[in-house]
Parts: structure tokens; C-alpha cells; sequence
């Protein structure tokens, strides 16, 4: 008698009236059309279907609107013939509030409550004690073979409630997994109870991952909590429930104990009530999120789709290599795009990790709930398989030896970065040498002679020397984000990150500033809390990016001789000092404190392909390269013409003739000779310098950076450091030369 005999918005009519009771569909669907005035309790009307019966056109609150069928068929309604406690159904043109309200009591007041768990979970037990009837139940899989429905009555409200099979997952292996995937999909229910074995919640927060998927209301059942409680375990499900955006309640199904609470959430996270409820997306890594979102954009295209699925749900589904999702998108203008690229993106991604797409998805899942329970449940017992990988985890993430162990790998990275490159940055620089000498000799004298010789060699050349100490860098980098330790860091510096009011999830962002300053503030996109990521952002420019490092490199070589490793290495804590305490000051001025706390995932250990490790690494550096060949040359070449020009400066002696007089002299040695010579060229070229466009200039900034104990040409290079710091040393490869 409660069961639910609504119509569909897309059934009615034409010149049928219906009164509006539930807007069902995606978020986004559902935002939009509350936005054109389809919300509960209005009226609306059927004018005219179109011959294809899409789209139809309707009335509401006096305009005219057309929407397709597949929009309309998320619009439930409640026909005005069919609201029994009415006498003489009227007309719908003259209804009033209190008919409306009262037909709306009557039909338009049912939460639709799916049960989703894993076989054994406590399902029907707590269907059963919530709706008062007796199935049996059996601890044995695949006793519920149908949904069985029941419908209650609270609040006003008639909750039916549907028990559906045991699932360990939403795929489309076995029957049961389908049919609970079909129910969700196409009944739609309001509110997924996700019914959780407390005992065993690693394994069963599987399912759960997929449900934050879907981007569907869910509520968590945690059951069997009594055996949680003997198990002496320190879960603190309110705070999972927070970063997961699930509100979670304990229930023990079989003493009956939490179910009263779990029926009044429904009806809380049913009227919108409950803060915690918000939608997460999990973070699946850079691997895997890069063909998601190429995914997302190309299923985006087809709004009957998006209006129904979230599109991230079906770009992960594609991604796993899943037919239903493949066969729902069948009848897409652009499917064949959409099946190509999720083909290519499959193939590109199992090449990568040389194991089937499915279960790299699967251990990201794994690697999101590792790290929510590392979190939120202490002393959980350790499983015996992967106790290899686990002893590495117990280490690495020591709440002490986890520091000094990372402060050895990043001092390893920068010893490294400076030893190592030495090598290769000499044959580039001999290299240059000798170009700059072939190309001397092979361009005759002149403005482009000059201009070749020293802007374009001396201020490109000047950079590109540090290429293999970025490479080297890179290459750290990589391999720590595809080993799987980055987020370990992450992890560890959590703790002390809250200190400075940022989580541990900015710490991967402004470690990739190393690299980097804009993938690395691209990277900030990881964080769900805005404020968060604005603050890491301003921030990350105080991480010496690898294009400060010749600066420095240049700078270290020249002033130091012993300890070169760790002047760097101080350079470097220098900076992130500073980016602490800035963090420090703009977390209580600016930003004010705002906790939104969210899961770190700890994705599984695995060994990088040094195949793979080297394409990342080529991949920043060629974003290097990229910037030598335009904006280094362009610069190079602007402040090499600043200095080049004019040519007619009058000088304050006369150097050639000087240069004339010693040339010609026969009392003095050759090399006396020389000497004097190439001193008074110097001599000529500083004081070109400093008559030329760019020496012009010069003197407006010198008093700003004198202080600094910095001349002119200082000041310039770092004016033109605004472009690319790279700029810096090739601009005092230009300005310098012959000094
Ligand atoms: P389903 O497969 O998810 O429908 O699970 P069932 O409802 O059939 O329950 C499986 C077994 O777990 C049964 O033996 C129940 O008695 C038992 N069970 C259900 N809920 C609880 C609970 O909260 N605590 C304990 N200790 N056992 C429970
Ligand atoms: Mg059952």
C-alpha cells in the first residue's frame, strides 16, 4: 500500500498536470533543472510531444520549457487523478497549497533506501529488524538471491526499504554484482545504506570506494560493532566519516543496536541536514587520474548521459576495461571516440605497469583505504600476506626514523644532482666552447657575428650546461612519485604540516617545486579545500626550483670550494625555512582556520620501470628545453641588443689608439704585450657597457639593490630573472662577457 506508483515526469500526457514530488538524477542534473523552477510542489503540464517524442515541451510557473525524455524521465510526479484523499479531483489550475501539501503527503513522501554491502555483512538482519518482519538469514553467501522490499514509517515519511544481494564490489562479474549495479543505476534510490562488517573493514571498504564513485548519496552501516568493540580496536569512525564525506553510524543488527539511529540519518542526509555528507573524489594518482579526465571530457559531450552517471564514475569503469559501461554508451554520437581512447589509454597505462588496468585500479583503491585507516584505526592487526611490503611501511613511515630517513634521501638528491652532473655539464661546456670558436671563425666579423658568439651562444649556452644536473634531479623526483614514496612523505609530514596550517597532501606539490614551480602548483589540484590550495600556491615559489639551481650551481662553484653538496642542500632548507614561515604568518592573517580533513592514500610499493621513470624524467625536462629554445633566446638576444647598442659611444680615452701604441711598440715582451692589451678590450667593453641602452638603465635600479652589495649588472640579470630565473645566469653570460 506505501509502495511507490509514481509516475515519471516523461510518462504523462500531452495536456496532462502533475504536481512535481522528487527531482532524482546526478548532482549536476539535478542543480540545473531545480534552477529552471522544477522543484517539489509546483505544478507542471504537459503542452506538446514532439514526433519523435523528444523533446516534449512543458509548463511550469508560467514559462514554457522543452526537455528531452531522458531529463524528464528523472522527474517524478504525482498525477493530479491519482490523489485519492481529494474529493472531486479539481482542476489543476485551481489547486491549492493545502491540496498540494496534502497530495504531497500522501504520494510524494517516500525515501527510496537501497541496502548495499559485501555477503555476510548483516544485510537482511538489519532489513529485518528495521522492518520488523523475519527472513531468514543464513552466514553463508547467496542466501538472498532477489531484493526483497519493505516499506516503514517515520517522521512523516515512508522509507522502502530494498535488501539487495551480497557484493564485494560494482562490476559485472557475477550475477549479483550486475543486478545491484541495475538497481542503483536504474531505480535509483535516494539513500545507499552501505552496510559495512566492521570486523573486516579493509576489504569492505572496497565496495565503498566504488559508491564515492558513483557520486550517490550513501549513509555507512557500521555492523557487527560489537565484535569491532571485543576486538579492541581504536576506530574513530567519525573522523573516517568526515574525510570520506559518509556519515557513518555503528550498528549491531543482530541486538538491533544503532538501527534507530541509521533510520533517522536517512531521513537527515533525505532532507539535506547532515554536514558531513559531501561528495570526494579519490585521488588515484597521476597515472591513472590523466586518462580519467581525457575520459570525462570526450563521455561529456552526451548530456543524457552526464544527467544520470557521473562521468568520472564511467571514465573509471571504461578505464577498468568494462563492458556494461561500454554498452551504455553505445547509442553516443561519439562513441567510437570515446571506446578508441579508452582503448589507448588502457593499453598506454597496462604497458606501463605490465599488469591488467582492473587491478591497478584496484590496488589505487586499496592504496586510498590503506591510508584512511592509517589514520583512523590504531592497532590494527597486521594480515600476514604483504607483511614484506608492510616491515618497508613500518620504517619508512616511522613516526621518528621516517624524518631522518627522508632528509637522507633528499640530501642524497642534491649530493647527487651536484657530483654526478659535474661530469657531462663540462663536456657541454667544452662543447660550447668549441662551437662558439667553429662558429666564430666560420661567421665573418660583425653585428651578427657578435650577436651569434654572445647572445645567442653565451646566453643560451650559459643554461643549457645545467641540463644533466635537472635531468638528475628530475629523474629523483620521478622515480620517488612512481615508487610510491612521495606519498609516504606525504604521509609523514602531515603531522607537521598541520603545525604551519597546511596538510600533508601540500606537501607533494611543494616538493615537485623543487622540480618545477608550475606543475607543481598545476599538482596543487589535488586539494579539495580551496583555501588550502591557494595558501600552497603562494607558498611553493619559495621551493628553489631546479631553474634556480644554475644560478646557484654558478654561484656555489664560484665562491666555494670544500662542502659544495651541502651549501646547496642549505640553499635549499633556506628556502623552505622561509616558505614555513610564511605559511606561518598568512595561516593567521590572511586565511583563517578551516579543517576539512581528507584521506591520504598510500598507493601500493611498486619497483618504477626505469623505462617509465626516464619518461617522466624527459617529460619535465623537455618542458626545460622547451623554455631555453624561446623565452632564454629571446631574452638573451634583447639584453644582448641592449648592450650591443649603440655602437658610437664616446668613450672616455681613446682605446684603440692606446691599443695601437702597445701594439706598436718593440721595447716591450709579447706577453707584457698581451696582457695590457686584453685588459685595456676589457676596459673598452665595460665602459661600452655601461654607455649602452642596457648600462642606461642600469643606474635606475642600482640604488634599490646597492645595498644588496649587488652593481648594476646584477640588478639587470635579476630583473630579466621575472621571465624565467634560468635568464638570470644568461643574462650575466651576456652582460660578463670577457670579464
Ligand atoms: P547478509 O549476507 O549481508 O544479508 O548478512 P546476514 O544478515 O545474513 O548476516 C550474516 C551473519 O552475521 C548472521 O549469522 C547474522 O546473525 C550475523 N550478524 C548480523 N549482524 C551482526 C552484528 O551486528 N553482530 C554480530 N556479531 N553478528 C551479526
Ligand atoms: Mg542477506
Amino acid at each position: 500500500m506505501y509502495s511507490n506508483t509514481n509516475k515519471r515526469l516523461s510518462e504523462l500526457d500531452e495536456g496532462d498536470s502533475a504536481i512535481i514530488a522528487k527531482i532524482m538524477g546526478h548532482g549536476s542534473f539535478r542543480h540545473r533543472i531545480t534552477e529552471m523552477g522544477f522543484v517539489k510542489g509546483q505544478i507542471v503540464k504537459v503542452i506538446k510531444r514532439a514526433p519523435l517524442q523528444d523533446p516534449i515541451e512543458y509548463e511550469i510557473m508560467g514559462y514554457k520549457v522543452s526537455l528531452r525524455k531522458s531529463e524528464a524521465s528523472l522527474i517524478e510526479v504525482i498525477s493530479v487523478n491519482d490523489v485519492t484523499n481529494l474529493e472531486d479531483p479539481p482542476h489543476p489550475d485551481t489547486l491549492v497549497e493545502e491540496q498540494i501539501n496534502a497530495a504531497l503527503q500522501e504520494k510524494g513522501n517516500h525515501i527510496n533506501v537501497a541496502l548495499v554491502g559485501n555477503p555476510n555483512s548483516g544485510k537482511t538482519t538489519l532489513f529485518n529488524y528495521a522492518s520488523g518482519s523475519h527472513e531468514r538469514v543464513g552466514n553463508y553467501s547467496g542466501v538472498t538471491v532477489d531484493a526483497k522490499e519493505a516499506s516503514i514509517v517515520r517522521n512523516g515519511y515512508v522509507l522502502n526499504i530494498t535488501d539487495l544481494p551480497g557484493t564485494y564490489s560494482i562490476t559485472e562479474y557475477t550475477p549479483e554484482e550486475l543486478y545491484v549495479r541495475m538497481h542503483i543505476i536504474e531505480k535509483n534510490p535516494d539513500i545507499v545504506i552501505n552496510v559495512v562488517d566492521a570486523s573486516n573493514i579493509e576489504r569492505n571498504l572496497f565496495l565503498t570506494t566504488q559508491l564515492i564513485d558513483m557520486n550517490i548519496r550513501v549513509i555507512m552501516a557500521l555492523n557487527m560493532y560489537d565484535e569491532l568493540k571485543n576486538k579492541n580496536i581504536d576506530f574513530d569512525y567519525n573522523a573516517l566519516g568526515k574525510m570520506i564525506g559518509i556519515p557513518i553510524i555503528p550498528t549491531t543488527a543482530v541486538k538491533g543496536e544503532g538501527v534507530e539511529e541509521l533510520i533517522n540519518k536517512v531521513i537527515e542526509v533525505f532532507e539535506e541536514k547532515d554536514p558531513i555528507v559531501k561528495h570526494i573524489h579519490i585521488n588515484y594518482g597521476q597515472n591513472i587520474e590523466e586518462p580519467i579526465t581525457k575520459l570525462q571530457a570526450v563521455i561529456r559531450k552526451n548530456p543524457s548521459i552526464t544527467d544520470s552517471f557521473s562521468t568520472r564514475f564511467l571514465a573509471i569503469k571504461l578505464l577498468e576495461g568494462d563492458k556494461t559501461t561500454l554498452n551504455l554508451l553505445k547509442d553516443c554520437p561519439n562513441y567510437e571516440e570515446i571506446n578508441r581512447i579508452s582503448e589507448e589509454e588502457i593499453k598506454e597505462l597496462e604497458a606501463e605497469y605490465g599488469d591488467k588496468s582492473y587491478s591497478i585500479i584496484t590496488n589505487a583503491k586499496y592504496g586510498f583505504i590503506a591510508g584512511a585507516l592509517k589514520e583512523t584505526c590504531v592497532e590494527r592487526e597486521t594480515k600476514d600476506e604483504g607483511k614484506h611490503k608492510k616491515d618497508i611501511d613500518d620504517i619508512l613511515t616511522h613516526r621518528i626514523w621516517g624524518y631522518p630517513i627522508f632528509l637522507f634521501f633528499m640530501w642524497l638528491m642534491f649530493q647527487t644532482t651536484f657530483t654526478l652532473g659535474n661530469y657531462p655539464m663540462e663536456w657541454i661546456d667544452n662543447g660550447v666552447s668549441l662551437l662558439g670558436d667553429f662558429l666564430g671563425k666560420l661567421i665573418p666579423e660583425g653585428a651578427i657575428h657578435d650577436l651569434i658568439i654572445d647572445g645567442v651562444i653565451g646566453g643560451v649556452g650559459g643554461v643549457i650546461v645545467f641540463l644533466p644536473n635537472i635531468l638528475i634531479l628530475f629523474l629523483f623526483i620521478s622515480f620517488m612519485e612512481d615508487s610510491g614514496y612521495m606519498a609516504r612523505v606525504a604521509f609523514i609530514m602531515d603531522k607537521l604540516m598541520h603545525k604551519i596550517g597546511l596538510h600533508g597532501k601540500s606537501f607533494i606539490p611543494l616538493l615537485m617545486g623543487f622540480g618545477c614551480n608550475v606543475p607543481a602548483i598545476m599538482a596543487t589540484r589535488t586539494l579539495e579545500n580551496k583555501k588550502d590550495r591557494l595558501l600552497t600556491m603562494l607558498i611553493i615559489p619559495f621551493m628553489s626550483c631546479s631553474a634556480r639551481l644554475p644560478l646557484y650551481v654558478l654561484i656555489i662553484s664560484a665562491f666555494f670550494h670544500k662542502y659544495q653538496g651541502l651549501i646547496l642542500f642549505s640553499v635549499y632548507i633556506i628556502g623552505i625555512i622561509t616558505a614555513i614561515l610564511m605559511a606561518i604568518l598568512l595561516k593567521s592573517t590572511v586565511f583563517a582556520k578551516q579543517d576539512a580533513p581528507f584521506v591520504m592514500e598510500l598507493p601500493p610499493y611498486r619497483m618504477p620501470t626505469a623505462k617509465n621513470t626516464l619518461k617522466h624524467m624527459w617529460h619535465k625536462g623537455s618542458q626545460y628545453l622547451k623554455k631555453m629554445g624561446t623565452v632564454i633566446l629571446l631574452a638573451s638576444i634583447i639584453i644582448w641588443v641592449l648592450g650591443y647598442f649603440p655602437r658610437n659611444v664616446n668613450y672616455s680615452s681613446n682605446f684603440d689608439e692606446r691599443i695601437a701604441t702597445i701594439e706598436a711598440s718593440t721595447t716591450m715582451p709579447a706577453a707584457e704585450k698581451e696582457a695590457q692589451i686584453y685588459e685595456l678590450e676589457l676596459e673598452k667593453i665595460a665602459e661600452h657597457q655601461e654607455k649602452s641602452y642596457i648600462g642606461q638603465i642600469g643606474p635606475f635600479i642600482e640604488p634599490a639593490i646597492r645595498p644588496l652589495g649587488f652593481d648594476w649588472k646584477i640588478g639587470i640579470s635579476l630583473i630579466t630573472g621575472l621571465a624565467a630565473k634560468e635568464i638570470v645566469v644568461s643574462s650575466m653570460g651576456v652582460l660578463y662577457t670577457g670579464e
